[in-house]
């Protein structure tokens, strides 16, 4: 075998074909393959477009098990970290036909912390919290890999999981009594061991934001990096590669405080007192910073209450710290915490200060909660040093890195040069699957009766496809807008993006066959509903970024005093991209038929409208209601 011939592997009776009935050979797979092997064998970088329906992921794990190199491939959930493991990786083991040490490793907040369990079921929980903590010590009994996911019956969101999974902050490390049979050492342990190593992006960039900071590292050293849905990484690298402060992390510095105060100096009656007053001080802050939930610049006004709050708020830290230092001899809980406090009371420090020009400083509200954040306007610096210097060989692919037909934007944004590109086309066939939609007629976005004039002109094309539909929304706003009108016009089941978590909302997609799912941003991507359940996509905008977005607007004004354009350099690339993963719900096999429709009217009166409609797959256009209808009468016929 070439590096340029992979069909004896992924060709029609190769011997992937021979293991798989299913198994269909696509050349775009076997493209991707030769060009993945190249970059192991031959080190650089390739950025590559694996079109929907190419089936990216054969094409990079296969040859990245054949390289004999040591790899690392990332991934953008979880999910597909468990697919590749539980069923990719066993299936291409027997067509590779040797053994390998094949490792996947998740955050820390994946695996149950013996110390911690052991810590809460002996002090105690509030009442709500006693039945799922009893289910977690019944299975803690049984787990051998201690991955929380192995748990059933108590909810991903359960307050109850903090209380029993570590973070960075409490974790005592080598001091933990329990750190022989710790998971977390355990699964990192084997992580370092493994010939290829499975992650995902969170872990990842955690991981190279250490390495930035200078505080040792998660990952063992790899010869060669896979990262999937790589066009996440310009935004990872800008949360990780900043810092955050946030409302959870006071508190839960204040109660684990507490806790370990009540197990090993439970007569300090000063230590639990600042204990509890960093909490009331650190929920006055939260409250100082008025009601509602928003994305805004971090400002302090000298004299404001938001700053007197913040200003309590460190006090209270200092006289906690204080305390845990005078107790510190105690116990390693309470030393543990001390030193966790040092650490965020240098970043209420940074964050009062917010004095560093290169980073943009903003607030994250949600209604009882608040997280700081300073995100580095420049993140190609960053990933230069942390991940593309140190690594031999990297592949970055996605189904969406090009705007139009040219990579230029992802590798600006990622400050590449000299990468290798890569197009591999959907071998789906378009033009005759699928019908691209443009009503006419419709009002500007700005136009206050513009989202019910969408919602009406989506009607008769959710009737012509019998249900089976996603809305897409750019805004809450609008989706609540259809919640509330379009179950009274329609015959058919509406579901609306949290009524429930988003994986039973899919699963209740699928199962009622006609229904009608109204979804927002999380329901862009990494959403997979094959078949006729998902007949239609209707999009309501153009998803440009909000503009007082506090990131957007600092990098425009960067953008801006560079002579830059950031429309076109930002704005344009960024909503192109994003609208390709909402058009990439649509057609998810070659068997599948579909219908999306772009209510914007922009598209077409905008000139640059034309860089939308030439990104997009090579869709038959129309725009009358009698094609749509003509579609699936042609289909069901
Ligand atoms: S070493 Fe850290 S994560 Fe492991 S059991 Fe101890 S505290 Fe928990």
């Amino acid at each position: 075998m070439t590096i340029t011939d992979w069909s004896e592997n992924l060709g029609q009776n190769g011997a992937l074909a021979q293991r798989l009935p299913q198994f269909r050979a696509r050349a775009q797979q076997q493209a991707m393959a030769a060009q993945v092997a190249q970059t192991l064998q031959q080190g650089g970088v390739a950025l590559i477009e694996a079109g929907t329906g190419t089936g990216k992921t054969f094409a990079y794990l296969l040859p990245a098990m054949l390289s004999g190199r040591k790899v690392l491939v990332s991934t953008g959930s979880k999910a597909l970290q468990d697919q590749i493991l539980e069923k990719d990786i066993p299936l291409l083991t027997d067509v590779v036909g040797k053994p390998m040490r094949v490792s996947r490793l998740k955050g820390r907040s994946n695996y149950l912390c013996l110390h911690r369990l052991q810590r809460f079921s002996s002090e105690g929980v509030a009442p709500l919290l006693a039945a799922p903590l009893a289910k977690i010590v019944d299975w803690a009994g049984r787990t051998r890999e201690g991955d929380i996911a192995e748990v059933s019956g108590v909810p991903e969101d359960s307050a109850v999981w903090p209380l029993v999974t570590s973070t960075r902050d409490n974790c005592l490390g080598s001091e933990c009594p329990d750190y022989q049979r710790c998971h977390v050492v355990e699964a990192r342990r084997k992580a370092h061991e493994a010939d290829l190593l499975v992650v995902n992006h969170h872990l990842l960039f955690s991981d190279l934001a250490l390495k930035a900071n200078g505080m040792g590292d998660l990952l063992p050293r790899v010869e060669a990096m896979v990262l999937d849905e790589a066009h996440q990484v310009f935004d990872l690298a800008g949360r990780y590669f900043g810092r955050q402060l946030s409302s959870h992390q006071l508190w839960d510095w204040a109660r684990d405080s507490r806790v370990e105060a009540l197990g090993e100096a439970a007569d300090d009656a000063l230590l639990l007192q600042a204990a509890a007053e960093l909490e009331t001080a650190t929920s006055a802050w939260r409250t100082a910073l008025g009601a509602g939930e928003e994305r805004i610049l971090w400002t302090l006004t000298p004299g404001s209450p938001e700053e007197a709050a913040f200003i309590h708020l460190r006090q209270a830290g200092i006289t906690l710290l204080h305390a845990l230092h005078q107790a510190s001899a105690r116990g390693k809980g309470l030393e543990q915490c001390a030193a966790r406090g040092v650490a965020l009371l240098a970043s209420v420090e940074f964050f009062l200060l917010h004095n560093a020009p290169e980073m943009v400083f903003w607030q994250e509200k949600r209604t009882r909660t608040v997280q700081l954040h300073a995100t580095p306007l420049d993140v190609a610096g960053p990933l230069q040093k942390y991940l593309l210097e140190p690594i031999e060989a990297l592949v970055l692919t996605s189904a969406t890195l090009r705007v139009g037909d040219s990579f230029t934007v992802t590798e600006r944004a990622l400050g590449l040069s000299g990468a290798q590109t890569f197009n591999a086309a959907s071998p789906f066939d378009y033009a005759r699957q699928s019908l691209l939609y443009l009503p006419s007629g419709l009002p500007e976005p700005s136009h206050p009766g513009y989202t019910s004039a969408c919602l009406q002109a989506a009607i008769p094309v959710i009737e012509a496809s019998a249900g089976r539909t996603f809305i897409l929304f750019t805004s809450h706003r609008a989706l609540q807008e259809a919640a509330s009108f379009l179950p009274r016009q329609l015959g058919f089941p509406v579901l609306v993006q949290g009524s429930m978590p988003r994986s039973r909302l899919l699963d209740r997609f699928r199962s009622l066959g006609n229904a009608v799912l109204l979804g927002a941003a999380s329901f862009w991507e990494g959403v997979d509903v094959q078949g006729e359940a998902l007949s239609s996509v209707i999009i309501d905008k153009l998803p440009f970024a909000n503009p007082s977005d506090p990131i957007l607007r600092a990098r425009t004004e960067q953008c801006q005093a560079a002579g830059g354009d950031p429309f076109r350099e930002l704005q344009i690339p960024q909503a192109v991209i994003a609208l390709r993963q909402g058009v990439g719900r649509l057609i998810r096999s070659e068997t599948d038929r579909g219908v999306l429709m772009l209510c914007d009217p922009r598209l077409r009166s905008k000139a640059y409208g034309k860089i939308f409609l030439e990104s997009l797959p090579p869709m038959r256009r129309v725009s009358d209601l009698e094609a749509v209808q003509q579609f699936w009468k042609a289909s069901l016929s």
